[in-house]
């Protein structure tokens, strides 16, 4: 008799629970929280595929069109709101601030273009948090 469970009955490990990330859904303008994917999630509204995004993403309020055109535009191209870094003189590395507005996005995805990360799902270091699988 075996005694192989489907990996569905172990309970969820608590890395998995912790590190839940923003999954947006562009069409209906939300944020929801799902750990990690690496299959494209749906819409639990809409179904439509959602875009996974770094765990620094604040979502703005669904009415708040402006802003969800910059959010779309900087994951278009290729930023999930994960750090950026701009280099000093002398030096080192500073951390540079996510646009406030779309014209702010477009001369930052200019700036920043060489640091767009183009697919969706990051490969994470154990370091993270995550046991290599
Ligand atoms: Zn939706």
């Amino acid at each position: 008799m075996s005694k192989f469970k489907h990996h569905k009955y172990f309970p969820k490990t608590k890395a998995e629970q912790q590190f839940r990330f923003p999954f947006v859904c562009f069409a209906c303008r939300k944020s929801f929280k799902y750990p990690v994917s690496l299959f494209k999630r749906n819409c639990p509204q809409c179904r439509s595929p959602m875009e996974m995004l770094s765990r620094k993403f604040a979502a703005p309020k669904s009415k708040d069109l402006a802003q969800w055109q910059k959010v779309k535009y900087l994951v278009d191209s290729g930023f999930r709101f994960y750090s950026v870094y701009r280099s000093v003189e002398g030096g080192g590395q500073i951390a540079v601030r996510y646009p406030a507005t779309l014209q702010e996005a477009t001369s930052f995805v200019q700036e920043f273009e060489a640091q767009a990360v183009r697919h969706a799902v990051q490969p994470f270091a154990p370091a993270d948090g995550f046991a290599a699988r």
